[in-house]
């Protein structure tokens, strides 16, 4: 008889093996569980000034970070904003945060003061840990704070040097939950303004074995790798995808503060860099700039490029530069906790290469699925559509925002990544859009609602709707569309300054065309797509 053949999934899982995730462990007892076969060997390298700190010393100070913290009168539950560059403060005073139960906030210290303010507001943060020249702007913000400085602190702050001074012993028990907060990073997610996305244990620790756990993990990392870390920490790809899984196993993190490149090649070379994570408009850098080819870059044995698509000319003309590594993509999403699927090709065996333009497969221990997004039904191989994921992994939702957090996680708990892809044959994933209105500009995250609602404070501004425009270096750079009020005229360079007296560099206008109207939908809902369309048709539009 003939035989029917089986109908194509529908809902996608990792051809590798689950593994078994630890669930009893607090993210810092499971990032550290190891380090007994490693304890002597650096795990952090200070690129600017060489200094490196051993497995055994992270941890130390790390307690000593948990032990002052705890001394300062944080306790479980309370929330800390770290505003800080990628440094070993940064790893200590983020593991030391977790050790007694409070919450890292992390942000980006070239935040303007206002900004700031907002991020500790909605967290509630109590104490911060940062250098004395963000101290003005955080100041700034009416909260109460506590402020930690890792510089020379000035009056009325503390000194980080009082960390190291700690007795690790003063560690006060705090009983753990699984499911209890531990990092509190912002992101806009599918819709509106930045919210505080709480990532627990379970979901970071969840991650991080997706990536390197098991026999035949995603990305192997050993002893033998030091990995570049230029991404910031504070972002959670860097957080989880470089530092909490190289020192989950064992390899060596090489902080570096800023990516120059010059710099940043050299230290790669100083340092025998094995594994290097990167943003595509890093990848463009390394390819394009001559000064490349001066350094020895052939200890790099792997490049994973994420936060934002990589074209795949620029793929190809890195794979001709460092010829001897493997290159793939990561994808990831800060709420999906945050890494949805990446390319196997670095397992062990058996290797599984990825095609180039994909993003690799979806982790283990998940479920990923397609659908249209207008019906919400699950389409099967190489049928564009939403990215949904699901797994123990993702976040818990938003702080304070159980309407946002309905909107992006439904009911049957998957999170709708607002992405558009498709799932070829082998299985791998292919993003070739996006629903949402975030921004990526080199990979940093900009929402559209929060550059409109700052424009409309302006007084000549009646209607306003910000949008990406392609760019070569950036990926995607914000520019708006505005009509003035009647009777008030304004110039491209007053609305820019207007903003970027505001905001951080990232989420400066580029540029802006003044229009008579914003095409809108009877329900007042912005016709962005049309918007799009004329920055092509005319980019030079004003
Ligand atoms: P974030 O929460 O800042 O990590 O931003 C997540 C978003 O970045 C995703 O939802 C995608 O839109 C985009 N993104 C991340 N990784 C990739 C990738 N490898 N290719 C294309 N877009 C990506």
């Amino acid at each position: 008889p003939k035989l029917s053949s089986s109908p194509p999934p529908r809902v996608f899982r990792s051809k590798l093996p689950d593994i078994t995730i630890p669930d009893h462990l607090p993210l810092h007892d499971y990032c550290f569980e190891k380090i007994s076969e490693f304890s002597d060997r650096p795990c952090l390298i200070v690129g600017a000034t060489g200094k490196s700190y051993s497995f055994s010393d992270t941890h130390l100070f790390s307690k000593r970070a948990a032990a002052t913290f705890s001394k300062l009168g944080v306790k479980k539950g309370d929330f800390i904003m770290i505003l800080l560059k990628n440094s070993a403060e940064f790893v200590f005073s983020f593991m030391g945060s977790s050790m007694i139960g409070s919450v890292a906030t992390t942000a980006n210290p070239y935040y303007t003061a206002a900004e700031i303010s907002k991020q500790l507001k909605m967290s509630g943060a109590k104490l911060v840990v940062t250098y004395s020249h963000c101290v003005d702007k955080l100041r700034e913000s009416d909260v109460d704070l506590t402020i930690v400085t890792v510089d020379d602190p000035p009056e009325n702050c503390l000194s980080f040097s009082m960390v190291y001074d700690a007795d690790e012993n003063d560690v006060p028990f705090v009983e753990i939950d699984w499911n209890d907060a531990v990092s509190l990073p912002f992101s806009s997610g599918t819709t509106g303004t930045p919210k505080g996305v709480v990532l627990t244990h379970k979901s970071m620790v969840s991650s991080i074995a997706q990536q390197v756990d098991g026999e035949n993990p995603n990305i192997y990392l050993g002893t033998n790798d030091v990995v570049l870390c230029v991404l910031p920490m504070f972002h959670i790809f860097s957080l989880s995808s470089i530092v909490l899984i190289s020192i989950r196993s064992g390899a060596t993190i090489l902080l570096i503060e800023k990516f120059e490149i010059e710099t940043s090649m050299s230290l790669i070379e100083r340092h025998g860099v094995t594994v290097a994570t990167v943003v595509p408009p890093m990848v463009l850098m390394m390819v394009k700039n001559p000064k490349v080819a001066d350094f020895n870059l052939s200890s790099i044995r792997m490049v994973i490029s994420g936060a934002a698509p990589l074209g795949k000319q620029i793929e190809e003309a890195l794979m001709e530069r460092i010829p001897q590594a493997v290159i793939g993509q990561g994808y990831g999403m800060t709420e999906a906790g945050p890494v949805l699927s990446m390319c196997t090709a670095f397992a062990k065996e058996p290797p599984m290469p990825t095609k180039i333009g994909s993003c690799g497969r979806v982790v283990r221990n998940s479920e990923l699925k397609i659908i249209d997004p207008k019906t919400g039904v699950s389409l099967t191989y190489n049928q564009p559509g939403e990215i949904c994921i699901r797994g123990p992994q993702i976040m818990k939702g938003y702080l304070n925002d159980p309407v946002a957090t309905s909107l992006t996680v439904d009911v049957e708990g998957w999170l709708h990544t607002g992405d558009i892809g498709y799932i070829d044959e082998e299985e791998e994933i292919f993003i070739v859009d996006r629903i949402k209105e975030i921004i990526k500009y080199k990979g940093f995250q900009v929402a559209p609602v929060e550059l409109e609602s700052l424009l409309l404070t302006h007084p000549s501004i009646m209607e306003v709707a910000v949008v990406a425009e392609n760019d070569e270096i950036a990926g995607e750079v914000p520019v708006a569309f505005v009509v003035c009020s009647a009777g008030n005229q304004l110039t491209q360079e007053e609305v820019k300054e207007f903003i970027a007296k505001q905001v951080v560099f990232y989420k400066r206008l580029h540029r802006v065309y003044f229009v008579p109207t914003i095409p809108k939908l009877p329900s007042g809902k912005i016709l962005k797509k049309d918007l799009k369309a004329k920055l092509s048709n005319s980019p030079k539009a004003t």
